[in-house]
């Protein structure tokens, strides 16, 4: 059985097409700059291709990623027919959906009607389900939302102290993202060790959070009511004293359009470096000594580790910390930095273990550490493939 994973956004479409019967990658790519020009890349049978393309629109993309599915070099299907479900990752399902879903008519109203939540977001997935359906009639498809699995934190936690009606009329409340890669981790932890109760799971990454997971329910988590909450992240600001927003607004004569532009696409690790948000970059840059690099990095460490402190609390200690995506998998040096905050806690790591998880599922604590800490490569897609395959078998 093969499943069609598809994450779309607003100018670009990410597609995977896995064989379930061994869970193997056939074929996978992007459509990018959609609207705006146009370039394609996919990777199929030991080759890839990539090339700029006009690309009018998202069913443009479709018609794209079908053409290279079946034909060229990266030909891994005959026709639409070999695929049997496609998947789709949503970002905010509120507290609509709380779990994985077939698409149906009532499916798409719900994820219409967030599209206030998350304009961007929402919206493109729709499109993205719309264009899937017109691509592949008859297909069923799956919506998989990244906030579903945050849907068991408590109101203690998913509370804004704010007036009460703007939770009541505009469901103002935390909701959490990265929902997807939490579960994963979740899920193949448990698979490993079903004795670690409490487990606390950093998806660093250009996007971050952090979970606080009991007995496979989260607890808390650390982005918000949109993708901007939490630590510091490659353009984003995460969590600042929400007074700035106004003083900043007033300084300078911003509009509020322009301020979530600034807080979502030129802070984080570039604003604070001016220097990049990837981490490769800035690694280069405090290596060679620049002090702003250097700081930008230095937050990132505090941050990440006061946020594993603050669910310390949460869920009164922890069995396992897990690391995840780009910069947990594969910087040792984050890791090594962060866990050592926890010293005092008797958290250790076995150096050269920590040194060799690079992009590789292993535990690199030592058997005297307080607590068990993991490298787990995250797959989203795979999560959106197995939900796609359980629904559409049911
Ligand atoms: P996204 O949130 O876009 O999915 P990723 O999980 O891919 O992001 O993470 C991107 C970040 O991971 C970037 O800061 C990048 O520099 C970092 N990263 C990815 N691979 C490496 C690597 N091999 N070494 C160091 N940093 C890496």
């Amino acid at each position: 059985m093969k499943i069609l994973v598809i994450n779309c956004g607003s100018s670009s479409l990410k597609f995977k097409l896995i064989e379930m019967q061994d869970e193997t990658v056939l074929a996978k790519g992007n459509c990018e700059r959609i609207g705006a020009g146009g370039h394609v890349k996919c990777k199929a049978n030991g080759t890839t291709v990539s090339y700029d393309c006009e690309l009018q629109n998202h069913a443009a993309a479709f018609e794209k990623v079908s053409e290279l599915l079946m034909n060229g070099d990266t030909k891994v299907i005959d026709s639409p027919d070999d695929i049997a479900a496609i998947g789709h990752r949503v970002v905010q399902g509120g507290d609509i959906f709380h779990k994985s879903v077939l698409v149906d008519e009532k499916v798409k109203d719900g994820i219409r009607s967030l599209i206030d939540l998350a304009p961007l977001h929402n919206s493109a997935n729709l499109q993205g389900i719309e264009c899937a359906e017109a691509a592949f009639p008859g297909k069923p498809n799956v919506c998989v939302f990244d906030n579903a699995f945050h849907s068991t934190m408590p109101p203690r936690a998913y509370m804004y102290p704010l007036p009460y009606r703007y939770y009541q009329d505009y469901k103002v409340r935390k909701y959490g993202f990265h929902g997807t890669s939490h579960r994963y981790i979740s899920v193949r932890l448990h698979g490993m060790h079903p004795e670690y109760r409490k487990i606390i799971i950093c998806h660093i990454g250009n996007g971050s959070s952090v979970s606080a997971i009991k007995d496979g329910e989260v607890m808390d988590t650390s982005m918000g009511m949109t993708p901007l909450d939490g630590f510091i992240m490659g353009t984003r600001c995460g969590s600042i004293d929400p007074a700035i927003v106004t003083y900043i607004q007033e300084k300078e004569g911003v509009s509020p359009e322009r301020m979530n532009e600034i807080m979502n696409k030129e802070s984080g690790l570039l604003g604070l470096s001016g220097v990049s948000s990837d981490m490769r970059d800035l690694r280069k840059a405090a290596n060679a000594g620049n002090e702003r690099a250097q700081l930008a990095l230095d937050v990132l460490y505090y941050q990440v580790a006061q946020q594993i402190g603050a669910y310390m609390v949460s869920l009164g200690g922890f069995d396992a910390l897990v690391f995840t995506a780009g910069i947990g998998e594969n910087t040792p040096m984050t890791r090594k930095i962060v866990c050592d905050f926890f010293k005092f806690f008797g958290m250790k790591l076995d150096p050269k273990k920590n040194e060799a998880a690079i992009g590789k599922e292993m535990r690199i604590s030592t058997d005297d550490s307080s607590v068990a800490v993991y490298v787990i490569p995250t797959d989203e897609e795979l999560m959106i493939a197995r939900d796609t395959k359980a629904l559409i078998r049911r």
